[in-house]
């Protein structure tokens, strides 16, 4: 459920028609609904009421400090990738201690500002990494916490470029070799081991291969247990998926994996963390756009937005499909007809759809991209030198851009030209 229905004929997002967002800020524009997003957060945390947990949002979905500070003052903990993602974690007012540091390839310099700025684990993804952590720790005097992410080897049931969890993927130490790699762990100076992590992937619809892993999780953390470890947290990971289609069968509720969590896990005594991001975050967005032409084709019609692949990258980069909406809420009996849907950009990947049905549009009708809170606006980028979409944050009968549309004087700004040119 989110907070964007149609209200007199308008789309709205809580009590503010999109329609007044689109005039004063322009389109394209994300906007999202601080009421979802807590919401989503609830849901989690709810999910987890039988046990300790931590709710660390994957600040990779959508990392606008605005966000980050909404849900880091609801309580939530946060999933960084990054030390630009640590860096906004903390400047959204949330504290080291919940901060997760996750990603196969942290820099040195990234470990030294994590550790300087406070921590809660770093999920160490290889061997090469434990020693680095190690060393960066034990210079400082520090003991770094860590868990091992380890790959349990299960189909995710994904996109592929988003199923994280096979053996073939880079990400994790193999199961096999854990017992190995906790071992030198414990031996390492720099290291102080407290869980065991994995995350198999993104936009997950079946609990399944959650209850797989996860059973594997509670087996190894039993056999890390009798070889001495002191293992006091899991980290689940995320992966949690949303309906991206209005008419589909929807994903598992958050209350639903937190049964899964508890069947597998539940008795060990651990803390839990989970690291939701797209299901927080997903559904609480929309990406406003504007038709510029409708140019009739052979066989077809073309919708040209204003946005294109560059501010909504995932139907070209995975193929995903949002729904689309017009603003305007269709009239009883409106005739609905096929569209592709396309950018502006040139090429063919610039596609957002083909055959979406829709009422007749005009040239200056506004539509909106449904689901695009999480992966939109963060995977943007000035391709064609399109500007940055804003972002806008609605709460209630408020809005406040929370992201400005740079100018084109700013972007041009941003190069610079050697002295011999
Ligand atoms: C991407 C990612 C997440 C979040 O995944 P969602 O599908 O958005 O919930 C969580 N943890 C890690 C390690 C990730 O890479």
């Amino acid at each position: 459920m989110d907070h964007f229905n149609y209200r007199d004929g308008r789309l709205h997002a809580e009590d503010v028609p999109l329609a007044r967002i689109a005039t004063e800020v322009g389109t394209p524009v994300y906007i999202y609904s601080a009421a979802t997003l807590t919401r989503h957060f609830g849901l989690f945390r709810q999910a987890l009421a039988w046990t300790d947990h931590l709710v660390c949002f994957a600040v990779k979905a959508n990392s606008n400090l605005a966000v980050l500070k909404l849900l880091g003052d609801l309580g939530a903990g946060m999933d960084v990738v990054s030390g630009g993602e640590y860096a906004r974690a903390k400047a959204a007012g949330v504290p080291g201690e919940r901060i997760v540091f996750s990603g196969v390839g942290k820099t040195p310099a990234e470990m030294r500002q994590a550790l300087e700025g406070g921590i809660r684990q770093f999920n160490v993804e290889s061997e090469p990494e434990l020693a680095v952590l190690s060393e960066i720790a034990a210079g400082m005097g520090l003991e770094a916490p860590i868990a091992i992410r380890v790959n349990p080897d299960v189909d995710a049931k994904t996109h592929e470029k988003i199923a994280t969890g096979k053996s073939e993927n880079k990400f994790g130490i193999p199961i096999a070799r854990a017992r190995e790699v906790y071992a030198q762990a414990a031996a390492l100076p720099g290291i102080r081991v407290v869980g065991v992590d994995m995350h198999i992937g993104s936009q997950l619809t079946d609990l399944d291969p959650f209850r797989q892993a996860y059973t594997k999780m509670a087996g190894l953390v039993c056999t890390l247990r009798t070889e001495g470890h002191t293992i006091t947290r899991l980290d689940m990971g995320g992966g949690l998926g949303i309906p991206y289609r209005r008419d589909n069968s929807a994903p598992p509720l958050p209350i639903e994996y937190g049964e899964v969590i508890r069947e597998t896990v539940g008795d060990l005594g651990c803390e839990i963390e989970i690291e939701p991001g797209r299901n927080i975050v997903g559904n609480a967005g929309l990406l406003v756009s504007q038709v510029i032409y409708v140019k009739e084709g052979e066989g077809r019609d073309f919708l040209i937005l204003d946005s294109a692949m560059n501010d909504l990258l995932r139907p070209a980069m995975y193929g995903a499909h949002h729904d689309i909406v017009p603003l305007a809420e269709p009239s009883v009996g409106a005739e609905f007809r096929p569209y592709d849907v396309v950018g502006p950009v040139c090429e063919t990947g610039d596609t957002f759809q083909k055959g979406a049905s829709l009422p007749a549009l005009a040239a200056g009708d506004l539509i909106a991209f449904r689901s695009a809170g999480a992966y939109g606006a963060v995977m943007a980028s000035e391709y064609n030198t399109r500007p940055l979409v804003p972002e806008v944050l609605v709460s209630g009968d408020q809005f406040a851009v929370i992201r400005a549309r740079p100018t084109i004087d700013e972007i041009l700004s941003r190069d610079t030209m050697p002295a011999w040119l």
